[in-house]
C-alpha cells in the first residue's frame, strides 16, 4: 500500500476538474484559504479509485485528493462532487490524526505482545493477526480498529451528501465502483496475509439510504 502511495504521488498530475470542485466547496462555505490539490493519476489493477492525504490545523485544510483516470472516466459531474467531497471530509474532519492514533495503539500493542512473550516483534505482529482472526471468527463482528476505520467512511459520506442535498450521486457512485457487488468491502486492513473488511458498498449505501 505504502508503496503504491509513492508510486501515485510521483505519477499524479494537477486536475482542473478536481481542483475546481475543491475550491468551490471552500468558497462556497467562506472559507477560501486552502491548500488543498485534485490530483489525477493513471492507476494499476489494484490501486485505490480515490484517496486523500491530508489534514486541517489552525482551521487551515492541507492536502492532496487523488483520483484515478478511470474513476475520472465513468463519473458524472455530480458524482464526482460526491467523490471529491467525501475525500475533502476526511481532510477536514482530520480522520488521519485518528488513524495514526490506531495505528499507534496497535504497535504499542504488539510491543506488549513482544514483551510479554518475549518473542521478536515480526512474531508479535503474527499473534495478534492471529487474535483479531480469531476475534473475528468467534464474536462475528469487527475489531476495533476495523470499527474506527468504518465510523470514517460514514463520517466522510454524510458530509458529502448533506453537502449535496442530495443522496443520490452518492448511491450511484457507490454503485459503480461496486461494479455489480456490492457486498464486496470498500476499503479492507491488511494484517499479514489476512484480509479484515472494514465496511461494505452495501453497509454505506444502508447508512444514507437510513439517514434522514
Ligand atoms: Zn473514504
Amino acid at each position: 500500500m505504502a508503496s503504491n502511495v509513492e508510486r501515485i504521488m510521483s505519477l499524479a498530475k494537477s486536475d482542473v476538474r478536481l481542483q475546481t470542485i475543491v475550491n468551490n466547496y471552500f468558497l462556497r462555505i467562506g472559507h477560501p484559504q486552502h491548500f488543498v490539490g485534485g490530483l489525477s493519476f493513471k492507476e494499476n489493477k489494484d490501486d485505490s479509485p480515490a484517496f486523500c492525504l491530508g489534514f486541517q490545523t489552525f482551521s487551515i485544510p492541507i492536502g492532496f485528493i487523488f483520483v484515478s483516470e478511470g474513476l475520472l472516466g465513468v463519473l458524472t459531474q455530480e458524482e464526482l462532487e460526491f467523490v471529491v467531497l467525501h475525500e475533502i471530509g476526511h481532510i477536514t474532519k482530520n480522520h488521519v490524526v485518528g488513524s495514526s492514533f490506531v495505528w499507534l495503539m496497535k504497535s504499542w500493542i504488539i510491543d506488549m505482545i513482544a514483551d510479554m512473550f518475549e518473542v521478536s516483534k515480526q512474531k508479535a505482529k503474527q499473534y495478534l493477526e492471529l487474535l483479531k482472526a480469531f476475534y473475528v471468527l468467534i464474536s462475528q463482528k469487527k475489531t476495533p480498529e476495523e470499527e474506527a476505520k468504518a465510523r470514517y467512511e460514514l463520517e466522510a459520506d454524510n458530509f458529502a451528501y448533506v453537502l449535496q442535498g442530495r443522496k443520490d450521486p452518492a448511491i450511484s457512485t457507490l454503485l459503480k465502483l461496486s461494479q455489480g457487488n456490492i457486498r464486496a468491502p470498500t476499503h479492507v486492513t491488511f494484517d499479514g496475509s489476512f484480509p479484515f473488511p472494514i465496511v461494505t458498498y452495501e453497509e454505506r449505501i444502508e447508512a444514507i439510504r437510513r439517514d434522514c
